[in-house]
């Protein structure tokens, strides 16, 4: 039994004085927001580091993908879609009124599957748009997606609320297709408490972005219709104090999650096995996800770990077909993997000895 309740991650923090510094910069300069100075420079950072031309910050993830979805004039289109991601994929599509239709995962990765998607547009004539998930920051088969975008005319909008700090044969992950989000929550790897950004790649795009994340006006001359968007100084504060851990944070997390292989004997254990990532990725361990053999197997896992009061998370689960809101739609290879994957729990200073402990545990239940 844990002294202190274990959830599935614990948010970094930055080190106080240099947070505490950015944020003495509002008091110095009275400005708390709209296009500051801090939002400015964290802007111009995450450029750097992904090597994009344009971004975007936003005050959360979902909103970001909302601006996209707009930005494509989704509404009342539909949209292919995974059924195991986040419930914000869909329900950013849905919000913007766009209908998801949902296409099967790939067993091994657990990323929309690009054979299933072209299955249906080869049927289904009146498709807009792909939004396939990267998910657990692993790759989705950019290339597969990369042509069905050119052989069918319609752009590729990723959720890349997981990927930041993967690459992909030497680019981030988040520089792939027509455009990309991610989304800088506190429970994500790297983050701003809330918040998120809004990828795209030209700048005829990245003006309409800006204007929808800003009430589409600039001073009294009013061009589109928009929202608001924007990320405040204070969250832009966290995201330049944190910038400066980031690769001690990924070197972290990748030691834990070689650790979890090896006590779990990952390789050998017929029980058990990981997501398969994608050749050519340089991966930002994101989660620490296991794949039961069973159901029953998963069950027991996570009921045991309950009573140590260790909270792993089903991400994902339920597969999204089965959201009341959405018409009857069904994913066999989703439904049934939901039921039996465990993201475990990770960040980077937990301890060795805890680790020990949850695979301990998972062991013993499978036995
Ligand atoms: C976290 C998440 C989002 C939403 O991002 P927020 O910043 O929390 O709004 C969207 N999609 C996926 C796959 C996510 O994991």
């Amino acid at each position: 039994m844990e002294k202190k309740e274990v959830f599935v991650t614990e948010t970094v923090l930055p080190e106080r004085e240099l947070f505490m510094e950015y944020v003495g910069n509002i008091f110095d300069s009275h400005t708390l927001t709209n296009q500051g100075a801090m939002l400015t420079q964290l802007e111009k950072e995450l450029k750097e580091y992904l090597d994009v031309p344009y971004l975007n910050l936003c005050n959360n993830g979902t909103l970001a993908l909302q601006l996209g979805i707009r930005l494509y004039g989704w509404n009342g289109k539909k949209i292919i879609t995974t059924p195991f991601t986040y419930v914000a994929t869909a329900s950013a599509l849905l919000w913007e009124g766009a209908s998801p239709v949902f296409a099967d995962i790939d067993s091994e990765t657990l990323c929309l599957d690009p054979a299933r998607v072209e299955e249906i547009l080869r049927r289904d004539s009146s498709i807009a748009g792909i939004l396939p998930v990267h998910v657990y920051g692993n790759a989705c088969d950019v290339e597969a997606f990369e042509r069905l975008s050119q052989k069918y005319g319609m752009p590729v909008f990723y959720d890349g609320a997981h990927a930041f700090g993967s690459f992909y044969r030497g680019h981030s992950l988040l520089s792939f297709g027509n455009a990309s989000i991610c989304s800088f929550h506190a429970t994500k790897i790297f983050h701003t408490v809330e918040g998120g950004c809004l990828i795209m790649h030209t700048q005829k795009e990245d003006s309409e972005a800006k204007l929808l994340r800003a009430f589409g006006h600039i001073g009294d001359e009013h061009i589109s219709l928009g929202i608001n968007a924007k990320l405040s100084e204070l969250h832009a504060a966290m995201g330049l104090a944190l910038l400066p851990v980031l690769p001690e944070i990924l070197r972290k997390r990748a030691e834990n999650c070689k650790l979890y292989d090896k006590l779990l004997d990952i390789q050998e254990n017929p029980a058990l096995r990981s997501v398969r990532l994608r050749k050519g990725l340089e991966w930002n361990h994101a989660y620490y996800p296991i794949i039961f053999k069973t159901s029953e197997l998963c069950d027991a896992a996570l009921e045991a770990l309950r009573k140590c009061r260790i909270n792993p998370r089903r991400y994902f689960y339920p597969s999204l077909t089965k959201l009341p809101y959405v018409k009857g739609q069904s994913c066999p290879i989703a439904e049934d993997i939901c039921g039996r994957v465990l993201c475990l729990p990770l960040w980077p200073d937990m301890g060795h000895d805890l680790i020990g402990r949850i695979a301990e545990i998972i062991l013993k239940s499978l036995a």
